[in-house]
Parts: C-alpha cells; structure tokens; sequence
C-alpha cells in the first residue's frame, strides 16, 4: 500500500463489528436464525432506519434516491468524486442473514476503519467513501431482482419501476412510501464501486479458501411467461375439452428441466420456482398460469441454445394441451469478466494479510453486476458453509470468515480510496476537467 502502513484492527473493533451483525439478524428474523425482510416490508423498513441511525451516529450523512435506495457519505476530500461500497438488506421469504446484508454492515465499518486508517497514518486520500443500501436486491416481491442499482445504472425506467405491483397489487412507489423509504437525492460522481457478499455456493468451502475474488458473472436469462387456457368445471368437463393452464404449465416446468441434457454436466442451471394459478380453485379447471423461467449459464451463447430448445418445447406443449404460452417480459444480463485490476488489488491484500484465496465465478446476481457496467467494480467473496446453502435460514458463513473478508475489504476500500486503482483515476480526470 502506497505510503500507508496497514494497522491491523484490534479484536474490539471486530467484537464491535459481530456486535452490530447479531443487532441487524434481529430484524425480521425467524425462528430458525433466519430473517424474513422482503423488499419494503415493515421488516426491511425497520433494518433500513436502523442502518440509517447506525451511519449518522459515525459521521456519515445520509440521504435517499427516488428508488429507495439508502445512501451514506463520508466526505474526506471536499469535492472529490466517491469510491462506492454497498450490497442489500432485503431478503427472500424465510432466508439466510447473511445474503446481501453482510455487504452492507461490512460497507460501514469498512469506511469507519478507513478513515482511521488514514487519520493515524497522515496519508491523503483521493476519493471521497460512501456506502449504500441497494433497494430490491431479491426481487421476490416486486420483479425484476437488483431494482435499485438497476435504476441507479439507467438499466430501469424509474417511473415504471414505481409503478411495479407487487402479488397484492401495491406498488413500489406506495411501499416505499409505506416505510418512508424514498427521497430525491442525486448521488454525486463514483469512482469506483466495491462490495463484499457470500458466495451462496459451496466451491470455496470445499477448497477451503477465504477471500474469492469475483472474476466473471454468469449471465442470466429470466422470462415471465403466461399460460392461458379456459376456466371450466374440474369433474364435469370432458377431458379432451379442456384447456388446461396449470397442466401446460406443469409441461414447460418439466421442459427447462428438461433442457438440460443439452449440455455438460454444470454448464447451465435452470428453475420455476414460483407459480400464480387463476382462479386456484379445487373444483375448477386453472384459466391462467403466471411463472418466472430462470435460466443461467456460464456463457451467453449456452443461454441462446436453451432459448432455442426451450421455444420448441413450448410450441409443442401449446399444441398437446390447447393453451396459449406467452413471453411478457425478459431481464438478461450478459456474463462479463470483472477488471483484472480489481482482482490483482484484492488478490495482494488478501496475501499481504495472510488470508487463502482464488479467483471465483459468480452464478448469482448482484448489485455488482449491473454497477460493473457503468464504473470500475471489484467484488469479494466469503465462503458459505453448510453445503453452500443460501436463500435459506440454514445459511452459514462462521464469524471467523465473516472478520476475515471484512479485514480484507478494509485492505481493499483503503486501497481505492488512495487512488490504487488505474480505472477509477479517469474518473476523477474527466471530474477535474469539468
Ligand atoms: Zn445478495
């Protein structure tokens, strides 16, 4: 580190660190350490105004976007752009505490150990530190997933981002409003954008690294799909006069299964894990089936290939079942590699401090992958235990890892912060010139 003698944190700041962990899992939590904090729920509200009163009480002002997405800013150069940290504190139904909401609180203290980094070494930095919340990382109660950074990032319209309903037909604009969760801030200029989550996969644990540093993402291809059939009586109706939508649905779940054989062993993933069924009565044959395809490969041109098949397959069960399949909407977003930069500044950090560590795909989404789009990005991995499970109560990442990747985060957002980065000085370049 140029001209900075790393101070390693004390076993307190650590405990202080675990401390607000365990006080964040309070909200929301379920019964099995889980939490249950879906997108502008009570719960998510309660963990936000938390985090909010945690940012102020260190120093940080804080503020909020049209979207809800939860900023806090730590200015130590008046004027100069910002290195962003940040990931997510909603959850899935009945998830882990970790997923997203370890980035966050690892955002925080971060910047809390930097800037005394900074003051007891006397060096300057470049940049200027702050922290978000992204609102709607999940997206399970309103779709698509990653909403906040997407609209941060101009990849969603803003106003038709509000107007999303979520299953009971509230709107994203009137939860937020709900949990006093929305603002009109405009977040100045970013250098860069970090963030630190689990890898919610078992490759880590079972080579039993640390630190990962994300190389490439996976890309993702989600399509919402209606089948639509006809509304009629479940016993008296002929069998051959029936239009079927939740029998045409069950064929395309088993067909994206299906699709699979197409390919090597682990190449592409792919699910419907939900299902809206219209009217969802037991004496009545299903008119309409709403569902979320999920199909994910580690290159775009697998995606493309199961597109094909999943389209045969399709045209073939609208014909066996008399229903009509339609596409109503898509989200993709293209594998891409992560700045080789970032990885080596990650990699060097985590050496210098002792820790295992390897280069890692990631196959889930994060706020990352859409921030890697507009400004250079560079994210971290912990390792899950527990088979690597996630969206899970059974989640686990030990508070050993939990300290590690946060000491290593630390390393790493100092590092930015002093300009180590190549890709965040034209940033700064292009806001001196202005
Ligand atoms: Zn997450």
């Amino acid at each position: 580190m140029t001209g900075l003698e790393f101070v390693r944190p004390s076993s307190a700041d650590d405990a202080a660190f675990l401390d607000d962990f365990v006080t964040m899992s309070g909200f929301g939590s379920t019964d099995n350490h889980g939490v249950d904090r879906q997108a502008a729920t009570p719960a998510d509200g309660q963990t936000r105004d938390w985090f909010a009163e945690l940012l102020r009480s260190n120093g940080f002002t804080v503020d909020m976007d049209p979207i809800g997405n939860v900023f806090g800013l730590l200015e130590l150069v008046p004027g100069a752009p910002y290195i962003l940290l940040g990931s997510h504190l909603d959850s899935q139904p009945l998830a882990g505490r970790f997923d997203g909401a370890y980035g966050v609180l690892a955002a925080a203290h971060a910047s809390l150990r930097t800037r005394e980094q900074l003051a007891a070494s006397g060096a300057a930095p470049t940049f200027n530190l702050a922290v978000v919340d992204w609102f709607n990382e999940e997206g399970c109660r309103f779709k698509p997933s990653m909403m906040g950074s997407g609209v941060f990032t101009g990849l969603l319209d803003l106003e038709k981002t509000l107007a999303t309903v979520d299953a009971q037909g509230v709107s994203v604009a009137e939860a937020l409003h709900a949990i006093n969760g929305v603002g009109t801030f405009t977040p100045p200029p970013i250098a860069a954008y970090s963030e630190i989550h689990i890898e919610q996969g078992r490759s880590m644990d079972d080579a039993n690294t640390t630190i990962g540093m994300v190389s490439s993402t996976w890309s993702a291809r989600k399509y919402e799909i209606v089948v639509r059939g006809e509304q009629s009586h479940s016993g008296a109706t002929r069998m051959k006069d029936r239009r079927d939508a939740l029998l045409g649905a069950a064929k395309v779940i088993v067909a994206v299964n299906d699709l699979l054989a197409h390919f090597d062993d682990e190449a592409v993933h792919s699910s419907i894990s939900e299902l809206y069924v219209a009217p969802n009565s037991p004496v009545t044959v299903a008119r309409e089936v709403r569902f979320l395809i999920d199909i994910r490969a580690r290159e775009s041109g697998l995606l493309a290939e199961a597109y094909s098949h999943l389209q045969a397959a399709i045209a073939r069960i609208e014909a066996e079942c008399r229903v009509s399949i339609d596409e109503i909407g898509a989200s993709i977003w293209e594998s891409g590699p992560f700045l080789e930069s970032g990885i080596e500044l990650t990699r060097s950090s985590a050496e210098l401090l002792g820790y295992s560590n390897d280069r890692v795909l990631t196959l889930a989404g994060h706020d990352a992958t859409n921030m890697k789009e507009i400004v250079p990005t560079v994210m971290l991995f912990v390792p899950s235990a527990a088979d690597g499970i996630s969206h899970n109560e059974r989640e686990f990442t030990s508070d050993e890892d939990l300290v590690a990747g946060l000491n290593v985060f630390t390393h790493v957002v100092t590092r930015l912060v002093l300009g180590e980065l190549p890709e965040s000085l034209s940033i700064l370049e292009a806001s001196a010139a202005v």
